[in-house]
């Protein structure tokens, strides 16, 4: 039995109860974001492997289909029990590959956890619809079908999660899952599939296979026999799986971007707007889709909300310690792309409040940490307006009442989460009707999402389907129509 305890010096493939080299033998190395050091190897897989998991979970999952849904939700909550087991030991991987604290990373895991009880107790409802009909004897009703192999494909930021999120419901609608992991990230991806083979999963049902996207993702997206590709990660990657899937019309789900607006009126709390600011903006070192990057700001409590918030973003700790607040970026490309935005910011006029640059030396070494950054006078149309960084930066803009704030907020290209502070049922409820967004958010930050509830966005943040929640389940299943005629002459 592999002990997920243990760290790999090379992390392999999974292929149902075996861990495989990559077929072409290769690796990669996997750096530690807080020391910028080799942490291990890696398979870099290709279509060689991308092809024996197909073929595997082709086989297998007919046979994963034919248990009933309340079984295959008992194996899951397997999963769940066995993570909950080695729950520090995950969140130690988590920590390791993306340097946040252990305290953040058990806090990632415990909600992976959460997500294996709810779609395992989903199994026990798995509810279709039973209605009427217009011809007598006869009843009508709607279930849910599986669709056959489940392309998973995730970004780094919150690695457990991000698995939890896709493999659970893929799987508990009856599907064969093979998982491309990210490749910043690929213990914590590493880990779940050993739990998922010791908890029960057949051979075959359930991969993980890694690499880099375009040798390792997109021979999967490209599969004839991938029914469904379920994907997070960026706009422009997003895109090309929806017109390579879409060309043979398997299902798509994407889950991308943000550039989520946080609303501060004059009327709000203010410090309870600023500590909704820091945690929307600077948690996980701003690597969430969800993060509050545009911040809003009524003309009537601008400077005084800067002033506060200047002043508490100064506070802010860096580092991987538990009473760090966020740790560094997860690689050297992402840090450079993000300061080098922040570059133009400033030449195009952009002020730099607190932050823009890199932290090194001493504690930083040679890590990817990144100051928290607030900017001021930046446009509507900016390129850091408009664009996402997936970093610790924000920006303030000045409006002078609601009208123009949700006007603002609403001229995005994207529409993931989005969050207002006030004290005025009237103008919370009003932004919720108005505001343009998947989650809507009253007196918190851009958050959202617990497991039981669904996750996504308009516009560029995605193409309509929602994870977690029950919604989840419509992804990774199809609906059957069912007539039955009956004959009550002849009882
Ligand atoms: P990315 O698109 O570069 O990579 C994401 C994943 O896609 C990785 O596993 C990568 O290997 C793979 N990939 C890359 N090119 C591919 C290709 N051609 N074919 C198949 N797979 C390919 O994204 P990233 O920069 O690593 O992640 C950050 C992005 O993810 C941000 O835009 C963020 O907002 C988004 N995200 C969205 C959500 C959400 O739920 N909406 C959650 C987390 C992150």
């Amino acid at each position: 039995m592999v002990i997920v305890e243990v760290l790999p010096s090379t992390v392999l493939n999974q292929v149902g109860s075996e861990l495989l080299a990559a077929a072409n033998g290769r690796t990669f190395t996997k750096k530690d974001p807080a020391t910028g050091r080799a942490l291990c190897e890696v398979a870099r897989s290709g279509a060689g492997d991308v092809e024996l998991a197909v073929a595997r979970a082709k086989a297998a999952q007919p046979a994963w289909a034919a248990l009933t849904v309340v079984k295959r939700g008992d194996i899951l909550r397997n999963i769940a029990l066995l993570m909950r087991e080695h729950r520090d030991a995950l969140a130690s991987l988590v920590a390791k590959e993306t340097g946040k604290s252990q305290k953040d990373a058990l806090g990632e895991t415990d909600a992976a956890i959460e997500m294996g009880f709810f779609i395992a107790g989903e199994g026990r409802r798995f509810y279709g619809q039973t209605t009427t009909s217009a011809v007598p004897h006869r009843s009508a009703m709607v279930m849910r079908q599986p669709l056959g192999v489940a392309g998973l494909i995730i970004a780094a930021n919150t690695p457990i999660a991000n698995v939890a999120w896709k493999a659970f419901p893929a799987l508990l609608c009856g599907n064969a899952a093979i998982l491309k992991a990210a490749e910043d990230t690929p213990l914590s991806a590493w880990a779940f599939g050993v739990l998922a083979r010791q908890a029960g999963v057949p051979d075959g049902v359930y991969t993980t296979l890694h690499g880099f996207g375009e040798e390792a993702g997109a021979p999967l997206v490209e599969h004839p026999d991938v029914a469904v590709v379920s994907f997070t990660g960026s706009c422009e990657v997003g895109r090309w799986i929806a017109e390579t899937a879409g060309k043979r019309l398997a299902k798509v789900c994407l889950e991308l971007g943000g550039k989520n607006p946080l609303i501060v009126c004059d009327d709000a709390d203010l410090m309870n707007a600023v500590t909704w600011t820091l945690g929307s903006a600077f948690s996980n070192a701003g690597q969430r889709c969800a993060a509050g990057s545009r911040i809003i700001v009524f003309d009537a409590v601008y400077e005084k909300f800067k002033a506060m918030l200047v002043e508490a973003a100064s506070k802010l700790k860096v580092g991987t310690g538990d009473t760090d607040d966020y740790g560094p970026v997860i690689n050297e490309e992402q840090m450079r792309h993000m300061l080098a935005s922040v570059a133009r910011a400033k030449q195009s006029g952009a002020a730099v409040l607190t932050g823009g640059e890199r932290l090194s030396g001493g504690q930083y070494g040679d890590g990817y940490f990144v100051a928290p950054t607030i900017i001021e006078h930046v446009g509507p149309n900016d390129e850091i307006t408009r664009s996402e960084l997936f970093g610790p930066i924000t920006c303030l803009y000045r409006v002078q009442d609601f009208e123009e704030a949700v006007t603002l907020a609403n001229d995005s290209p994207f529409g993931l989460t989005a969050s207002i502070h006030t004290q005025n049922i009237n103008r919370a409820m009003t932004f919720i009707g108005r505001i343009q967004a998947g989650v809507a958010v009253v007196n918190g930050g851009t958050y959202g999402s617990e497991p039981h509830m669904p996750f996504g966005g308009l516009r560029n943040s995605g193409n309509g389907w929602r994870e977690a929640g029950t919604q989840a389940l419509d992804v990774y299943s199809d609906v059957k129509t069912v007539y039955i005629n009956h004959n009550p002459e002849k009882v």
